[in-house]
């Protein structure tokens, strides 16, 4: 049975997240380890590490993700800013370290005018100098698959394989698959043959080994529109059938299922039930 669950405010505190998170019955969890409009983030204390990790345990969470600022572009070609990506995307791998969370996605980046194979070797470079400033962490990068909007790379299977390719660090990447994203930037997955067609060319390009999470979100622009507007399931252009597909996918029964659908928790609450009465598995 895959792990289902929404993205959880950390308003208060991270440590308030875990209680959150099983008020509307989630079995698996996203956050943000800082303000993620802000670069400036504060260290998590002590106290609300402990009291994060007991809750934790309290509600018997199993699958914990982190994502990381909007702010960060780890291929932003203007030197300065491509510092401050740096530095704060080492922050990101040290709050998630210091909180145990095995994993934690971001996007990949944009090239801003300077093309995709640039973007792709620059984030491959940037990834490797985070890494290897982090050296004891032992908390998989994930890259998210993106809509392709704007100069934004990752919107193709081979984009993300590139850049682990690039790496000296592959064992430290994974992949988080993000439905809206996919549906956006051209794969469709709002029919069978589109979904099994979407996940064989993964398999192929990128290897489903590499795959460690989900984001559930249908879409509000057609398939191709490389415009990322998430939509709550079932009331989008990817459509139900999709999700009920993914849910009882064996191949992905093991995998974290995170909501980013737009609402407040009520949504998600709801959201999270209609998914686990789809259950099958
Ligand atoms: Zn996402
Ligand atoms: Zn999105």
């Amino acid at each position: 049975m895959p792990y289902i669950g929404c993205h959880i405010s950390i308003s208060g505190g991270v440590d308030n997240a875990p209680e959150r998170a099983a008020e509307i019955g989630c079995d698996a969890f996203q956050i943000f380890t800082a303000n993620q409009m802000q670069w400036k983030a504060s260290p998590i204390s002590e106290e609300s590490r402990k009291r994060y990790l007991l809750e934790i345990e309290k509600h018997h969470f199993q699958k914990v993700i982190a994502h990381d600022s909007y702010l960060i572009n780890l291929s932003n070609p203007e030197p300065k800013k491509q510092a401050m990506s740096r530095k704060a995307f080492i922050e990101e791998i040290q709050r998630t370290t210091f909180l145990s969370i095995p994993y934690i996605v971001f996007h990949p980046g944009s090239h801003l005018g300077k093309g995709v194979d640039y973007a792709l070797k620059t984030i491959a470079e940037s990834l490797d100098y985070c890494i290897e400033n982090v050296p004891d962490s032992p908390v998989t990068l994930l890259l998210e698959n993106t809509a392709g909007q704007g100069t934004n790379v990752g919107y193709h299977f081979d984009h993300l394989d590139t850049i682990i390719r690039q790496s000296a660090h592959p064992d430290r990447l994974g992949v988080c698959f993000d439905t809206c994203h996919a549906f956006a930037a051209g794969y469709n997955l709002a029919d069978e043959s589109g979904y099994q067609d979407t996940f064989k060319q993964f398999d192929d390009i990128i290897g489903l080994q590499r795959l460690k999470v989900f984001h559930l979100n249908d879409s509000k622009k057609p398939l191709g529109s490389h415009i990322d507007r998430h939509h709550q399931l079932g009331e989008g252009l990817i459509g139900f059938e999709a999700f009920y597909r993914m849910i009882n996918d064996e191949r992905f029964s093991e995998m974290a299922m995170i909501l980013e659908t737009p609402g407040n928790v009520k949504h998600y609450a709801r959201e999270i039930k209609l998914l686990k009465d789809n259950l099958n598995l």
